[in-house]
């Protein structure tokens, strides 16, 4: 009994030793491809509170030029009335989501029910200008510090809610110069090697349209591979 125990053990080690030496040439570069894909840098650039005539079209020139995805996470009341910037946005290949059709901190999170209405209410427009609804989500001001209560009612409704990890501080820099906005774009993430970037696409932020080149330029330097969210 002990015998054939162990002549099935050395069989199966005998096995196990194939295998892996079978297997060693794919090992390493499974391995490699695994760290790379860990490693890999990538970021993704996203735009709240757009569409805007000022800002949102100089964005997208940029995007266009530097071929570089985003993701746009509109306000439903400024996308009723250009309709065509969202449509430019879906045609150029950036991802259009939801982030509050008023945009009104009072009312959206006066509760749950409010919350979810005026989500629907945002994807509905996007709806009426592109045909397509979204199950991506941005709160207004991030999840940070909201209730378990408005956060579950938002998943329990179907949503996927993206944060951010790194800002050009372009909405809390007083009249910020293009070049603050890189700078912060560039020490926020504290070298992360998968960045969210927060930025905005409303009608204030041309100083975000006019850094957004140099934003780009130093994170291609750094290697880092542009992303948007799905
Ligand atoms: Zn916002």
């Amino acid at each position: 009994m002990n015998r054939n125990f162990t002549v099935i053990c050395a069989a199966f080690f005998m096995c196990a030793v194939l295998i892996v030496v079978y297997l060693c040439p794919v090992f390493p570069g499974a391995t490699t491809v695994s760290a790379e894909y860990d490693g890999e840098k990538m970021i993704f650039l996203t735009f709240d509170d757009g569409p805007s005539d000022r800002v949102t079209p100089r964005v997208l020139d940029v995007l266009k030029e530097e071929n570089v995805p985003a993701t746009f996470f509109i306000i439903g009341k400024n996308a009723e009335t250009r309709k065509n910037l969202i449509k430019r946005e879906i045609a150029e290949g950036h991802t259009v989501a939801v982030h509050s059709y008023s945009h009104d901190y009072k009312e959206i999170y006066r509760t749950p029910e409010s919350l979810i209405e005026d989500i629907d209410k945002c994807n509905k427009v996007l709806f009426d200008c592109a045909g397509v609804r979204s199950d991506l989500y941005r709160f207004p001001g991030g999840s940070y510090g909201l209730s378990a209560k408005l956060i579950d009612a938002v998943t329990k409704h179907g949503m996927r809610y993206v944060d951010w990890n790194a800002s050009t501080r372009d909405a809390e820099i007083y009249k910020p110069t293009a070049t603050q906005l890189l700078n912060a774009s560039l020490t926020t993430p504290a070298n992360k090697n998968r960045v969210v970037l927060l930025a905005h696409d409303s009608t204030t932020k041309t100083a975000t349209a006019e850094a957004l080149r140099d934003i780009i330029t130093a994170y291609k330097s750094m290697g880092y591979k542009f992303e948007k969210f799905y």
